[in-house]
């Protein structure tokens, strides 16, 4: 069949905080599902930072022409003989990570580690052919199998959660669980030792901050403070449980938690902003306390082998001196098959803001926008945008 799909021919652009338009939408050719694939009919897909780093380069795939989108939601239309957990028909959201349920890590419970899932950066598929084809017969690759900036793909079975559990849950909502508040509330909730009344200091404000920032509430936190150069980020940030705001630009984040903690520091800073520089993480853990911690979810440049230490919160001695931790988690710390039905479950339950009733998404576009919507989330335009193909 032939599908709409956005896809850039090559990673790099001169800017890499614009997208100056190099996001093509064309027609391809999309195969039919092998045995172990399903075709879905895509409904809605979130619009997250990773897929730009696949554009600039920063994390590039092994193979260009590559498709992006990697957050979305959809209809099984059709599955290959050997897929049985789900049907046509289905409602489904679709991950980045796939699932094998057969790995060491999956049977231990980390389906984020699944051995699989070391290929999503591959642009095929786990067989390492492709499915999609322009008319000259130019293979496009798929971002992490799914490519999903389109109105239909193939993709393996390992990459689709079932959500027939949840018949009144907007596409949208159930597209941001396969990747940004998965990410973002697991962080805070499963990978983050937060204790009630803890000070956490929450590094970027997108739609993965604006899910760690509601993990934390959930946690029982007691002041939570957003740190975000974004006036619109930080206007925003009490929404969803935050208590204070730091306009890095104005004012030492290091400072600012000395002054409210009487010089305790925070327990726990969680960095997700978008690019996570040797100095952007070191400035989150000067924030920390002794025996604190500073969890990573950014997706550093993949040049970038560093963390800078700052000299302001004693370097390197006091990482030994102060028992202080960093981590660094994927996925928040947990698989699809667990993160999507508990999120979609506190979002029913009116914990967890994921729509646009909750001001959490903040914008919708059409395939035709999605430059648009690049540029927007770089102007830091939006919490977290869409793009609706229902
Ligand atoms: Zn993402
Ligand atoms: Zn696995």
């Amino acid at each position: 069949m032939q599908t709409e799909v956005a896809y850039v021919e090559e990673p790099g652009v001169e800017d890499r905080f614009s997208s100056r338009g190099n996001i093509k939408v064309e027609e391809v050719t999309l195969d039919d599902p092998k045995k172990d694939e399903v075709l879905i009919d895509v409904k809605a897909v979130g619009v997250c930072h990773s897929d730009w780093h696949v554009a600039s380069g920063d994390m590039p795939t092994e193979h260009y022409p590559c498709a992006l989108g990697h957050e979305g939601a959809g209809i099984v239309e059709e599955v290959g003989d050997a897929v049985t957990h789900v049907e046509a028909g289905d409602r489904v959201v679709l991950s980045w990570i796939p699932s094998c349920g057969k790995c060491r890590f999956c049977t231990a419970g980390h389906q984020e580690m699944c051995t699989r899932g070391q290929q999503v950066l591959a642009g095929t598929m786990p067989d390492g052919t492709f499915r999609m084809h322009k008319d000259d017969g130019t293979d496009v690759g798929q971002f992490a199998f799914l490519g999903c900036y389109a109105e239909h793909i193939v993709t393996h079975g390992d990459s689709v959660t079932s959500i027939e559990e949840f018949p009144d849950v907007p596409w949208e909502v159930a597209a941001v669980t396969g990747c940004a508040a998965a990410t973002g509330f697991g962080a805070a909730v499963n990978r983050a030792d937060i204790e009630p009344g803890d000070t956490v200091v929450h590094f970027g404000l997108g739609g993965v901050g604006a899910a760690a920032v509601q993990g934390s509430r959930r946690e029982s936190a007691d002041q939570i403070v957003v740190v975000d150069p974004s006036e619109y980020k930080r206007e925003k940030a009490s929404e969803f449980g935050a208590t204070h705001t730091v306009d890095p630009e104005e004012t030492d984040p290091m400072e600012f938690v000395d002054s409210i903690t009487n010089g305790r520091m925070a327990d726990v800073a969680i960095f997700t902003g978008s690019i996570g520089t040797p100095e952007a993480l070191g400035e989150a853990y000067s924030t920390t306390k002794s025996m604190g911690q500073l969890v990573s979810v950014s997706n550093n440049p993949a040049d970038a082998t560093r963390i800078d230490l700052p000299e302001k919160a004693g370097g390197t001695l006091m990482f030994t001196f102060g028992e202080r931790d960093i981590t660094g988690t994927l996925y928040g710390g947990w698989g699809p098959n667990l993160a999507v039905p508990t999120l979609l479950e506190q979002y029913e339950s009116g914990n967890l803001q994921l729509g646009e009733e909750g001001g959490y998404l903040t914008a919708s576009y059409s395939l035709d926008e999605i430059n648009e919507a690049y540029n927007d989330m770089i102007e830091t335009n939006n919490i977290r945008g869409y793009i609706d193909l229902s």
